[in-house]
């Protein structure tokens, strides 16, 4: 008798929180105090290799024991899978978790279901990636172009990308990829830094993370804007005195306007040559986007990061309503959802940017688009992926940046994996961070 197959034995979750409130990293005119979170989820297995897979979705603190429960609502769809035919094909696990019947009543595919999602599916392609013992990126940029059109799910996509035309993209996408390669392993992928433009911050600290930001080889830095107009005024002319005319200068509001004041605030920044306007208005509009981006080019309109799915990003894409899409690696369905948006993006000839910061996004999304450059869209022209300096020590393959750019991860995974010290730590409520300062605010108050 053959042995059984290895199969998946736990889903394991853990609500990790980082008290970044305390000092304003992080802040805009949406999200004044977020305390950077994850709801991580490690898959084990009975395989003989050791393996597991890591995967999380980014939160900014309370709710991310909701954004948990969600996870641990996919266990049994994914606990028993044998872990061959899991990573051979991810994208049947993808269907069944987005096609459970009374779970897509919560959504469908949106909000902290879809998310949860994301988290299991992104844990699949790490520990996918980790057996195959390459990084994720090099994984999908060598797949066959037939291999990954399988792992998308097209409903809902047809009209404006077929099964064929991904085919198509994906099989010219390999031309000259070898070259593409190389020139990757050497340079890396071009970045752009938030670090100096938190709203929280002040002028001073605005005017030497910017400088350090230029010195440090960032060709494009971002400012938060949206609370006050003439705030926003004075911090861009700092911004673009510091870094000067040829470092692109972008600004985002998260979420902040209604369509006619973000017309109207836009202009009243153009003096300062902002390169986009990201998240004018709230995310669900469509037509809306389209509007702003009318009124306000040539600044250039991005959204994405709170997209909730792949028919988002199609109708943004069908109604002309954005330049710049910046899919994010933790909040959609995962990779089967971003690969997806990758091609949608290529048919339309619109420039991903991906969303990054938080915790982990940098890690995770940095695979995206490298495995964009190699296999889909061939170029970094106009193409930058986000940067921020922050809690990337917690990551066992930390991002590694040089000269304003991502270097190509070279370990196995996903670069999902959080240090288990840092898990042990940060865990919510009782990791030995948050019991310390627990008894710290006791004390104090008996004290009081
Ligand atoms: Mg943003």
């Amino acid at each position: 008798m053959s042995p059984s197959p290895a199969r998946i034995t736990a889903v394991d979750t853990y609500d990790i929180r980082f008290p970044t409130s305390r000092e304003l990293d992080g802040s805009d005119a949406m999200n004044p105090d977020p305390d950077y979170s994850a709801a991580y989820v490690v898959l084990r297995t009975d395989a003989a290799d050791g393996h597991e897979g890591h995967g999380f979705t980014f939160t900014i603190g309370r709710g991310n024991e909701v954004q948990v429960a969600a996870i641990e609502a996919l266990r049994g769809h994914v606990v028993g899978r044998p872990v061959d035919e899991l990573c051979a094909d991810p994208g049947t696990l993808n269907r069944d978790l987005i096609g459970d019947s009374q779970l897509r009543w919560l959504g469908p595919e949106k909000g902290v279901m879809h998310m949860a999602i994301g988290a299991v599916v992104n844990a699949v392609w790490d520990l996918a990636a980790r057996r195959a013992g390459k990084p994720l990126w090099q994984l999908l940029a060598g797949a066959e172009p037939e291999w990954l059109v399988r792992q998308i799910d097209f409903r809902y996509l047809t009209d404006a990308l077929t099964p064929e035309e991904a085919l198509t993209i994906l099989r010219r996408g390999r031309e000259g990829a070898e070259e593409r390669t190389a020139r990757l392993l050497e340079r890396g992928y071009p970045a752009y830094t938030t670090s100096p433009g938190w709203l929280g911050y002040d002028d001073a600290k605005l005017t030497r993370l910017a400088t350090q930001a230029v010195a440090d080889g960032f060709r494009q830095i971002k400012l938060k804007v949206g609370a006050d107009l003439d705030d926003d005024i004075r911090r861009c002319r700092v911004a673009r005195a510091v870094v000067g005319p040829d470092v692109r200068m972008a600004i985002d509001a998260n979420q902040r306007w209604d369509v006619d004041e973000a017309i109207r605030w836009t202009k009243a920044l153009t003096e300062f040559d902002p390169y986009w306007i990201e998240e004018p208005t709230s995310p669900d509009d469509i037509l809306g986007h389209a509007a702003i981006r009318r009124a306000v080019a040539p600044v250039k309109v991005a959204t994405g990061e709170h997209a909730h799915n792949r028919i988002v990003f199609k109708q943004l894409l069908q109604a002309g309503a954005i330049d710049v899409l910046q899919l994010d690696a933790a909040r959609v369905g995962g990779v089967n959802e971003n690969l997806a948006i990758l091609l949608l993006a290529a048919k339309f000839g619109v420039p991903v940017c991906p969303h990054a910061g938080g915790v982990g996004l940098c890690e995770l999304v940095q695979h995206l688009a490298m495995f964009d450059y190699l296999a889909v869209s061939g170029t970094t022209d106009d193409r930058v992926v986000e940067y921020v300096d922050h809690l990337h020590d917690h990551f066992l393959d930390p991002v590694r940046i040089r000269d304003g750019h991502y270097l190509a991860p070279t370990a196995p995974g996903f670069s999902a994996a959080m240090r288990p010290e840092s898990i042990a730590r940060y865990t919510f409520p009782d990791g030995t961070f948050w019991a310390a300062d627990r008894d710290d605010t006791n004390k104090k108050g008996q004290a009081a």
